[in-house]
């Protein structure tokens, strides 16, 4: 199987060969169908293994069709990494599998000024990826509001625990619609990510690489 046989966009199979993906890997492979179909899903994946493709492809996808979508709508994605740096990474690969399409991806952390933070979210923007710490601050000031979220993803949720972000997490969920689409992505699996995982998703499918 191919990207050019999926049911994607022909923009998102566009920058795909022009990354030079042609082919799906395994997380991939078995994460997209599900994702696209609405599906929950919780999967245990690590880095190099292509994750971040793998959810960014389907969001994409099935956010690229709110063509006519006025951006005032709200954010409809949110991405909660643990660390400034694989928020740079992710929102890369967002814009580079959505460079065709009209779909806006912006990142905010912490450790830097909320400003130009705060100027750019008041532009309007699609997805959102963000590290639990800063993205709370900003929604409790009100610059960011959640309740048009359809899809919330977790990834590094390992990570995210360890550095303590789990009570942000927990905040910030609450503020999430309840119906909504979850994606759990973790590099390792163990009680407490279990927990946390199965507060969060609803008849997930479970992938592990
Ligand atoms: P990740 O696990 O998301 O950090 O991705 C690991 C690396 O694999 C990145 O450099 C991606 O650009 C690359 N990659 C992801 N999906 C594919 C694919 N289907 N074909 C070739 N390379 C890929």
């Amino acid at each position: 199987m191919k990207f050019e046989d999926y049911r994607i966009s022909d923009e998102i199979k566009k920058s795909l060969s022009k990354l030079g993906f042609v082919k799906p890997t395994d997380i991939q492979y078995k994460a997209i169908p599900p994702i696209m179909k609405g599906e929950d899903v919780l999967a245990i994946a690590q880095t190099g293994t292509g994750k971040t493709a793998a959810f960014a492809i389907p969001v994409l996808d099935m956010l690229q069709y709110g063509k006519n979508r006025r951006r005032e709508d709200g954010i409809k994605c949110v991405v909660m990494v643990p660390t400034r740096e694989l928020a740079l990474q992710i929102t890369d690969v967002f814009k580079q599998i959505g460079r065709h399409t009209r779909v806006e991806t912006f990142c905010v952390f912490g450790g830097v000024e909320q400003g130009p933070q705060i100027e750019k979210l008041e532009d309007g923007i699609d997805i959102l990826v963000a590290t639990p710490g800063r993205l709370f601050d900003l929604v409790s000031q009100g610059y960011i509001r959640l309740h048009r979220v359809e899809i919330l993803v977790l990834d590094e949720a390992d990570h995210m625990l360890d550095l303590g972000f789990i009570k942000d997490i927990r905040q910030l969920i609450t503020k999430l619609p309840r119906k909504r689409q979850t994606l759990f992505f973790s590099a390792t699996i163990n009680e407490t990510i279990k927990e946390l995982a199965y507060s969060l998703v609803n008849k997930p499918v479970r992938i592990q690489i």
